[in-house]
C-alpha cells in the first residue's frame, strides 16, 4: 500500500518547519505500525517567500519529499488538482493544509479507515475559537446552500481528507475550470467516514482568505452546482407579473369608474426602483453564468508547472488539465 500526503502551500515559510517535523514524525511511526509506504508531495502555489527553498532542502535530505512548483499563484483549488493529477497511481492520497490547522495526528486514523474499505475519509472540525457572528453566518450559509444545490455540504468539512485511488480518479474526471472542491468531493459520492476534531487557530502566518473572498466563495458554491438561481429568476418574474397584472386591472377599474385622481408618485418610484433592482440582480446572475461558460470554453490549463522533482515524463504528460 502506498499513501501520498498532498500539501498545498502558498507563502507558508513561517510554519513549514513545524508542519514538516510533525508530519514526518507521525508518518515514520505510523507507516511501520500500519505497514505502508508513503511520500509527501508539496505543491508550491507560486509562493513569493522561502517556501520553495525550504521544500527543496527537505527534498535533498529526504527522498520521500516530492514537490511541484507553479509559475505563479493559481489558487488552492489548482494546487490540489495538480497534486491529485500526479497521484492517480497511488493507493490513497491525504490532502492536508500546510498551516497546521489540520492536525496531522488524524492521518493514522484516516489511513486505518481506508484499510477498512472507505474510499473517502473526511475530517470534520468544530467551530471552537471562532467569533459568534461567524458561527451564525456559517450556519445560515449551510442551511441555505443545502436547500439550493443538489449535493449536500457538511459544516466543518473542508479539504482535509483521504481519497482512495478510485475517488481520486472520480475527482479528476470533473475537469471543470471553476472548481468548487467542497461540492466536487460531495458530488463524487463514496459515502465518507467522518472523523471529528477540535478546530485549531492558525499557529503562524496569515490566512489567505479575506472576508470578500469568503463571500465570493459562498456565491461560487451557489452557482457552481446547478442552475437553480436561474430558475428562481423565472419564479420571481412570474410572481411580479401576477401582481402587476392584478394592479393594472384594479387601477384600470379605478380610472374608468372614478376618473384619474391620484398623481401616482409612490407607484412610479416603487416600480422604477424595485423592478430596476430586480432586473439588475437578474442580469448579474445571468452574467455570472455566462462568465463561467466563457472560462470553461477557453480550456485554459488550471496551472503551469515551473519546477518539480517528480519524474519528468509524468509531469510533461499532465501539465495541462485538458488535453
Ligand atoms: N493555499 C494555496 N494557494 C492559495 C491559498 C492557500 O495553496 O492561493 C494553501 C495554504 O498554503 C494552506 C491552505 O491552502 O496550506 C489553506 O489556506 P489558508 O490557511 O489561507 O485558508 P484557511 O485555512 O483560512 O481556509
Ligand atoms: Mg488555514
Amino acid at each position: 500500500m502506498f499513501v501520498r500526503i498532498l500539501v498545498p502551500c502558498f507563502n507558508e515559510a513561517p510554519v513549514l518547519h513545524h508542519m514538516y517535523d510533525q508530519l514526518s514524525d507521525i508518518l515514520s511511526v505510523d507507516s511501520q505500525l500500519q505497514q505502508y509506504q508513503y511520500d509527501i508531495l508539496f505543491v508550491d502555489d507560486g509562493s513569493t517567500d522561502d517556501t520553495l527553498t525550504i521544500i527543496k532542502q527537505y527534498a535533498s535530505i529526504n527522498h520521500r519529499v516530492k514537490y511541484i512548483s507553479f509559475s505563479r499563484n493559481f489558487g488552492k483549488e489548482a494546487a490540489m488538482y495538480a497534486g491529485l493529477k500526479e497521484s492517480d497511481t497511488v493507493d490513497a492520497v491525504v490532502i492536508i493544509d500546510s498551516d497546521l490547522q489540520h492536525p496531522p495526528e488524524l492521518i493514522p486514523k484516516m489511513i486505518k479507515a481506508f484499510t477498512q474499505g472507505y474510499h473517502q475519509v473526511v475530517a470534520c472540525r468544530d467551530r471552537t475559537g471562532e467569533q459568534q457572528w461567524r458561527k451564525r453566518l456559517t450556519k445560515l450559509y449551510y442551511g441555505t446552500i443545502n436547500r439550493l444545490i443538489d449535493v449536500s455540504l457538511m459544516d466543518g468539512v473542508g479539504d482535509f481528507r483521504l481519497l482512495s485511488q478510485k475517488a481520486v480518479h472520480a475527482v479528476l474526471s470533473l475537469s471543470e475550470y471553476n472548481r468548487f472542491s467542497k461540492g466536487i468531493f460531495a458530488w463524487i459520492g463514496f459515502a465518507p467516514k467522518v472523523i471529528h476534531y477540535q478546530n485549531k487557530i492558525r499557529v503562524n502566518g496569515v490566512s489567505k482568505w479575506s472576508f470578500k473572498q469568503l463571500f465570493n466563495y459562498a456565491i461560487d458554491g451557489l452557482l457552481s452546482f446547478n442552475n437553480k438561481p436561474l430558475r428562481s429568476l423565472i419564479y420571481i418574474g412570474t410572481l411580479i407579473l401576477i401582481f402587476s397584472f392584478i394592479y393594472i386591472i384594479v387601477s384600470l377599474g379605478d380610472a374608468v369608474l372614478y376618473g384619474i385622481q391620484t398623481p401616482g408618485y409612490f407607484t412610479t418610484i416603487f416600480a422604477i426602483t424595485f423592478l430596476g433592482s430586480i432586473q439588475l440582480v437578474s442580469i448579474g446572475i445571468i452574467g455570472e453564468y455566462i462568465g463561467r461558460i466563457y472560462y470553461e470554453v477557453k480550456h485554459r490549463p488550471l496551472y503551469i508547472v515551473n519546477t518539480t522533482n517528480l519524474l519528468k515524463a509524468e509531469v510533461a504528460k499532465n501539465e495541462s488539465v485538458k488535453e
